[in-house]
């Protein structure tokens, strides 16, 4: 009864986010304790993690496809992703256990380091990738919104929630090929007329794995108003 699994998942979870509530101080990845105080991963995961060391207006190679057509001005990425590494726990503690507080913490980790690199914001507003209202209602959040709320903290932009939408509900990615990526998130995603009122946008994602959902969003984003200027956010890239 795939029901009743998914009440045992529901509190199995919530037990989880009690004893992290009571004892915040064990490392998301190995559970050992966190001697130093470091949030969430302790000092020896902390030091596996590979972190990206973007430079200004330098886009990663996954989004070349949608720099041919749309105006991406820059891609920030704070972290590289690997199977099995404390960064692949960090993205499954935000998207499937609920830990916002990571998702808000490492968001504007990622806003600070974009701080650091210009004296003020490039865009006006924060748009995050959006998941279809299904998925959302089923999880309580969408964890793009959570990172985008981090990284407003640093940069002081609004995060606006209406203007991309998901009209799609479309298969999970992550036994996807890249082309069958591709053809999952054709025609998925809709734009608001609103986004006529800007001339330079940041969308917020939690990975980037291909480059397809954020090249797919760029086309429609172009289609509404194709001078928008575009700053990509993610928390991680895959180490490709
Ligand atoms: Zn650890």
């Amino acid at each position: 009864m795939p029901w009743l699994h998914r009440i045992f998942d529901r509190i199995n979870l919530f037990l989880k986010s009690i004893i992290h509530l009571l004892y915040p101080d064990i490392c998301l990845h190995c559970h050992r304790e966190l001697t130093i105080k470091t949030p969430f991963l302790c000092y020896a995961c902390l030091s596996k993690v590979e972190f990206v060391k973007w430079r200004k207006q330098e886009v990663h190679h996954l989004l070349e496809q949608a720099m041919t057509e749309a105006k991406v001005a820059e891609s920030c990425v704070l972290f590289s992703f690997e199977r099995n590494s404390p960064v692949q726990t960090i993205l499954h503690e935000i998207k499937y256990k609920f830990n916002r507080s990571a998702a808000i913490y490492f968001g504007a980790m990622l806003g600070r380091q974009y701080s650091g690199l210009h004296t003020k914001a490039d865009f006006e507003v924060l748009l995050p990738v959006p998941v279809h209202h299904y998925k959302k209602y089923d999880r309580g959040y969408n964890q793009s919104e959570l990172i985008a709320m981090g990284i407003k903290s640093a940069t002081g932009t609004p995060v606006d929630r209406q203007i991309l939408k998901k009209t799609k509900n479309t298969k999970s990615q992550t036994k996807l090929s890249k082309a069958a990526r591709k053809e999952n998130t054709m025609g998925t995603f809709s734009v608001s007329d609103q986004i006529k009122n800007y001339k330079a946008i940041a969308i917020v994602d939690d990975v980037i794995t291909t480059g397809a959902t954020l090249n797919s969003i760029c086309e429609v984003l172009i289609e509404k108003n194709k001078n928008v200027q575009i700053t990509i956010f993610s928390l991680a890239i895959a180490n490709t």
